[in-house]
């Protein structure tokens, strides 16, 4: 007897995993460098020991979503949550992708959106940014009139590039896209504009959010987006039966209580990119703009897999992006605390001496 074959189209595009390795500094995966305030933590262990766990959670995550309804202004009946917004971009894909279906994205960008339309039967077309990663709203124009995408994935502020759309960008793709635009904001917090003041009735356009980043709460596993009505309904649909468990919804809800924290923290991640960037100003590298909490760069005298290599020789851990199309030589630096961020800049300085 011999086991059966997978798909043979599930693999995920080679080198995109970041390896976990034992180090002190870790700066690769774009997490907050603080963990939530321990007020939140109280609350969330205060409320756990009501929860009734021989019973189902609650199928709408209606206080959860009455809760972020509050904090975007918005009606509950425009918020879907799920299992980190990967699972939100998921979600989306099973709704409108599928077979016979596409997206458009437009590289380099987030590796899951192409990635988790492969494993949803759905194509992808492909557009490339400008050499300063910028996005070339006639490319985006050719590439939506050829392939007629079902979804057409925006990425704002770009991950891996930094780059943040202006609210002209993103009505210039609304205007050419044929179906809905998902703006990916996994890390909006930290950019000046949000594509959220574009959403509305009617507009075919989703902005899609996350815990993991400014939240602090990556391991919590829970992301939501801000929509139309009938888009959220869509995707009550594809979503399986009690898929936000009692204690997510519980931590999720409570956290919205606690944004004047999440704001500060942002603000001191805002300062300590500009820190880095400034930093690198001064060292072989050509660093990228950045409107997230991560910086791009690329080391110019040296590989960037051997500055990799040699950073975590240092017990620093950065995202090497060097494999990645359109990266070549690229290494990814999230902002962490202060003392990561002095850590990982005497780091590089040393290895490009
Ligand atoms: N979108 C972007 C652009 C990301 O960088 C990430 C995290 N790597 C996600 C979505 C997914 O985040 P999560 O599933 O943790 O919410």
């Amino acid at each position: 007897m011999a086991l059966p074959e997978p798909r043979e189209d599930l693999g995920l595009r080679e080198g995109y995993h970041s390896p976990q390795v034992d180090v002190a500094v870790r700066l690769n995966t774009n997490e907050s460098p603080l963990p939530p305030p321990p007020a939140w933590l109280d609350a969330l262990r205060a409320e756990i020991g009501g929860i009734a766990f021989h019973r189902y959670p609650d199928r709408h995550a209606t206080a959860l979503r009455e809760a972020l309804a509050g904090l975007h202004g918005v009606r509950p009946s425009q918020i879907f949550c799920a299992n980190g917004s990967n699972e939100v971009l998921q979600s989306l894909c099973l709704a409108y992708g599928g077979p016979g279906r596409s997206v458009a994205v437009f590289e380099p960008t987030y590796a899951l959106h192409s990635h988790i339309a492969h494993l949803t039967g759905t194509a992808v077309a492909e557009g490339r940014r400008r050499p300063d990663f910028s996005l070339d709203l006639d490319v985006v124009s050719d590439v939506l009139s050829g392939a007629h995408p079902a979804i057409t994935f925006v990425c704002s502020p770009n991950n891996p590039t930094g780059m943040a759309e202006d609210a002209s960008a993103v009505r210039s793709v609304l205007a050419a896209a044929p179906g809905l635009v998902v703006v990916d904001e996994a890390y909006g917090q930290f950019a000046d504009w949000s594509a959220l003041s574009l959403v509305g009735d009617g507009v075919p356009l989703v902005v899609t959010r996350t815990f993991s980043k400014t939240w602090s709460m990556a391991a919590a596993r829970l992301g939501y987006l801000v929509g139309p009505d009938p888009v959220v309904a869509a995707l009550e649909r594809v979503a399986l039966p009690y898929h936000l468990d009692a204690v997510k919804q519980i931590a999720g809800r409570l956290a919205v209580e606690f944004v004047g924290e999440m704001d500060e923290r942002v603000g001191l991640i805002v300062r300590e990119r500009r820190r880095i960037l400034a930093a690198l100003g001064s060292l072989p590298v050509t660093a990228w703009p950045s409107q997230a909490n991560f910086v791009l760069f690329r080391p110019e005298l040296r590989k960037g897999r051997e500055v990799w290599q040699a950073l975590v020789d240092r017990s620093v851990l950065v995202r090497d992006a060097s494999s990645w199309p359109g990266l070549s030589g690229c290494l990814r630096v999230t902002v962490g605390s202060p003392a990561d961020n002095d850590a990982f800049l005497s780091a590089l300085a040393e290895v490009l001496s």
